[in-house]
């Protein structure tokens, strides 16, 4: 079956994101939208994908357990896992590398963190948009060690990305797939395209705001649709040509 994704969406637990990305209302949007798999990534922080996995219950929409990471060089990496439980584990030690620094709500905006009825119940007081301190690729290691997939974010960004950061992506870290983000779409030089075709690519929104979430612009092709299946296409590689 076809699935329409959109597995780069950040809840109002992102500083940077609008208040009103919360659990029902991206469910909502993303159902109006007519997608069918959503994945939650807000950066450095896991707080309301539970909340949003519980707004998504009783909807045909599939709710994958996920998070944005930066790493130690300002790389944001995706990770997503089949169990919310293995997210959780995950982001327990994880979140022992996150700098122990304050948010300035007035400077950085809120990091509201709701429960499924998209009530206020607490504030993530850390500052979630500095790196965490490992390194991309103890971060990979980490995320496949949990049973998770990791996926580089927005590659074709000019900013936090691995092409950016680190100019390539390590050949022997056990990545499979991409994202590239639609807006830049077309806009990699020649050599680095042919780089990136040793990865399957995905498209996604990054969106900050309700209205930013994808229409029908990108679909997987699943037997199932789980998020079990929809990870194991995540961790194949695309047949290229030698
Ligand atoms: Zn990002
Ligand atoms: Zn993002």
């Amino acid at each position: 079956m076809k699935a329409y994704v959109d597995l780069h969406i950040h809840s109002a637990l992102s500083p940077c994101a609008d208040e009103d990305m919360t659990p029902n209302s991206i469910v909502n949007m993303a159902i109006l939208k007519g997608l069918q798999i959503i994945a939650i990534t807000d950066h450095n922080a896991i707080g309301n994908v539970a909340a949003c996995l519980e707004a998504a219950r009783n909807t045909p929409l599939l709710v994958v357990p996920g998070i944005e990471l930066t790493t130690q060089e300002e790389v944001h990496l995706l990770a997503y896992f089949d169990e919310y439980s293995s997210l959780v584990s995950f982001y327990e030690e994880v979140e022992k590398h996150l700098p122990l620094l304050q948010n300035r709500s007035h400077i950085f905006g809120h990091q509201w963190i709701y429960n499924a009825q998209d009530q206020i119940i607490d504030e993530d007081q850390r500052l979630l948009m500095n790196a965490i301190q490992l390194s991309f690729d103890e971060l990979i290691y980490k995320i496949v060690g949990y049973g998770g997939v990791p996926v580089p974010a927005h590659v074709n960004r000019d900013s936090f990305s691995v092409l950016s950061s680190l100019g390539f992506i390590p050949p022997e870290l056990p990545i499979h797939t991409i994202e590239i983000f639609k807006h830049n779409k077309g806009s990699l030089s020649t050599p680095l395209q042919k780089q990136l075709a040793h990865y399957q690519q995905i498209i996604s929104s990054d969106a900050h705001s309700l209205g930013n979430l994808l229409e029908q612009v990108f679909f997987v092709d699943l037997n199932q649709l789980d998020a079990a299946h929809l990870l194991k296409r995540l961790s194949q590689s695309p047949e290229v040509e030698p």
